[in-house]
């Protein structure tokens, strides 16, 4: 048993760093791939559906594994300060590694459009955050702007160096299952993610497809990796904006999950090739079909998701019940985030606790109440 230090340490010869990298780091990656249990059998559906805890990461969110690359990178340039725009969780994963590092971070958000647990983090871990009276994709072109001019480092995904820390999440689940999924269903915001996922598949599977076999690990790629083929991916939105199953940009996004408040994508272009390479698809769930499945993620498995990452969840299963993902298939859906991240969503939508006096039998009564439901 050796030490956990990180997705860098874990996977340096397949990222970009050298001996002399200063890593960042504060034990991010190797989060759990929970199967189903309960749901598919509640659905009548035969298939395999594991979810990927994203939500465990040192800040509660994958942005974790990008950001350890990317400030890893900055530093090692001598960048003495980041910045971000962010519908709430790269502020969060930002602010903690920066911390880190002991440089300065500066975030712009949407004001008010934020949840109140990535608010709390870029608060607490001391980054400069800015409210914009604008939404993410207004602060996306602010940012791109000043970086222009000011000392600091973009650590959006726009900065190549987050795509290569997320992408290991992709090795992660091809060691966990021994090869890659029949499909894998990821939330899509700015697209970034689902990016990062393709180049992890494609790097992990034989290039020398045709001579796999035979090919005794010549191939560069061979010799680490057991991928024989990569997932068909698939990118769920919500409805409020969802540029990618509208074939079209949106300049006024509204959705609960605010994570994927984005109707501008940066990486539009590579993830519709990802959808042409992979043969998969986008599509989009609405608002409340999305907090049914966050809650039924919570109360039939005991995973608590925040409301963007129940997205993938939530398209998988309108695609499962149209036929369109045939049974038998085995299917990875990452869960981007924590449920911690916005407590009011999910306190807006659960039972009221009840309030009773500090008695035996006033206890006991509400026990016997609900036994009987
Ligand atoms: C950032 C984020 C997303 C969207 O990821 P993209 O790479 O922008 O597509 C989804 N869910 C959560 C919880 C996020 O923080």
């Amino acid at each position: 048993m050796t030490h956990y230090t990180g997705l860098i340490e874990r996977y340096r010869n397949r990222l970009p760093v050298g001996p002399d990298t200063p890593i960042i780091s504060l034990g991010e990656g190797n989060t759990p791939l929970i199967e189903l249990r309960n749901l598919p059998k509640k659905l009548g559906k035969d298939v395999r559906i594991l979810v990927k805890f994203e939500g465990l990461n040192p800040t509660g969110s994958f942005k974790d594994r990008g950001m350890t690359m990317a400030v890893t990178k900055a530093v090692e340039a001598g960048s003495k300060a980041i910045i971000c725009a962010s519908t709430g969780n790269t502020s969060a994963a930002a602010a903690a590694y920066a911390s880190r590092a002991g440089i300065a971070s500066f975030v712009l958000i949407p004001e008010g459009k934020i949840a109140l647990g990535k608010l709390s983090q870029a608060m607490m871990h001391g980054s400069v955050v800015i409210q914009i009276n604008g939404n993410f994709d207004d602060g996306m072109r602010l940012v791109r702007e000043v970086a222009e001019s000011a000392p600091v480092t973009i650590v959006n995904s726009v900065n190549p160096f987050r795509l290569q820390g997320q992408k290991t999440a992709s090795f992660e689940i091809i060691e966990e299952l021994g090869d890659a999924p029949d499909y894998h269903a990821l939330p899509v915001g700015n697209a970034g993610n689902i990016t990062a996922h393709w180049i992890g598949y494609s790097e992990s599977v034989c290039q020398n497809t045709r001579s796999c076999v035979h090919c005794e690990g010549k191939c560069p790629y061979h010799k680490e990796i057991a991928a024989t083929k990569r997932p068909k991916m698939l990118g769920y939105q919500a409805a409020g904006s969802a540029p990618f199953s509208r074939l079209a940009f949106v300049d006024d996004p509204e959705t609960v999950a605010t994570a994927i408040r984005i109707g501008h994508p940066v990486s539009w272009k590579q993830a519709w090739q990802v959808k042409e390479e992979s043969g998969g698809w986008f599509d989009e769930c609405t608002d409340s079909e999305i907090l049914k499945v966050q809650k039924l993620l919570a109360q039939s498995e005991g995973i608590f998701c925040e409301p963007a990452s129940a997205t993938s969840l939530a398209g998988v299963l309108m695609d499962l019940e149209r036929g369109k993902i045939e049974e038998g298939s085995t299917i990875v859906c990452t869960l981007t985030g924590h449920g911690l991240k916005d407590p009011d969503t999910a306190i807006a939508q659960s039972t009221r606790p009840v309030t009773v006096d500090a008695t035996r039998s006033s206890i006991e009564k509400i026990i016997l109440e609900n036994l009987a439901k």
